[in-house]
């Protein structure tokens, strides 16, 4: 018998895997949480039948989701990521030796467990000396730390659930005050294809608040139709922009071309941010 894992991009139309076994399932406080093997993008975690990460693409969104960000930044020492509890975001994160604290704070701690037991290439830094994990509501850990971090990094699952506080005008406000005064923030920010006015929405509330806001994308075959897109916002430095004597080595998807390319973006996307 076939075993077929489908993820629903909308009511019309449907993504499936093929699997060799289901490793995990559970439904946790705040989430379904499944771990599948699947023939074409090796282990895959989905949350609430949403693909999250799979071994074989995840390098794509991890190393895009921080890398930018931290060339960007000439001296980023202390960086928070909410959500991220597989550890993708950190294992890539540690790679820049200014680094000196790397805080994770995710909702729910069986996705942090799970990708510890099953996601082991992925998770692998998570208990690096130089890592905090915080079991804790973002949105709640963001509001109390003021003035402290150079770069925040929101690797949140999509605006549903636990997460929807994590795409609101409040949030990104405590977000700007969580940061030093030259900070920068970086989320992902979903596909240009899936929805007409969310990008155009969210880049409205995030110019109120922060002075430089740009988009850049990466394709990433498992996330909704490949395009994928982040949000850079930035208090002082350009990200478009690689700060001197940053050199990543080991990188499969990040360069500093690409860096340079992410930022161009097509007509149609460009159309989606740009300011009315
Ligand atoms: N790369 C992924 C994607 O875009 O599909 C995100 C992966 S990561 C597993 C997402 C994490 O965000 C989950 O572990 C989830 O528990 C966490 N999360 C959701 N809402 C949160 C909140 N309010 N505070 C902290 N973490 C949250």
């Amino acid at each position: 018998m076939e075993l077929w894992a489908r993820e629903f991009q909308n009511k019309n139309l449907v993504l499936s895997y093929r699997i060799k076994r289901t490793l995990h399932t559970e439904r946790s406080k705040y989430q379904d949480i499944a771990i599948v093997d699947t023939y074409e993008y090796g282990r895959m975690l989905m949350l609430d039948s949403i693909v999250q990460t799979t071994e074989v693409d995840e390098f794509v969104y991890h190393e895009m989701i921080t890398h930018v960000a931290l060339s960007a930044h000439p001296n980023p020492k202390k960086v928070l990521v909410v959500g991220g509890g597989d550890g993708g975001s950190i294992r890539e994160i540690l790679k820049h030796p200014s680094v000196e604290q790397a805080i994770l704070v995710d909702i729910d701690e069986r996705v942090v467990e799970l990708c510890k037991q099953y996601l082991p290439t992925i998770s692998c830094a998570l208990d690096d000396p130089r890592v905090t994990v915080r079991i804790e509501d973002g949105l709640e850990y963001v509001k109390r730390h003021h003035n402290e971090f150079d770069l925040i990094i929101v690797d949140s699952t999509d605006p549903i659930g636990p997460a929807v506080g994590l795409f609101a005008q409040e949030f990104y406000r405590d977000l700007y005050g969580a940061l030093k005064e030259d900070g920068m923030f970086v989320a992902q920010t979903e596909p240009p294809w899936a929805s007409k006015t969310f990008l155009p929405e969210l880049h409205g509330v995030l110019r109120e608040i922060f002075p430089i806001v740009k988009l850049y994308l990466a394709n990433i075959p498992t996330y909704q139709s490949g395009l994928y897109s982040f949000t850079a916002c930035s208090k002082k430095y350009d990200p478009e922009v690689i700060q001197p004597g940053k050199e990543i080595t080991g990188t499969k998807y990040y360069s500093p071309e690409i860096h340079k390319a992410a930022f161009v973006l097509p007509p149609f996307v460009a159309d989606l941010v740009k300011v009315k």
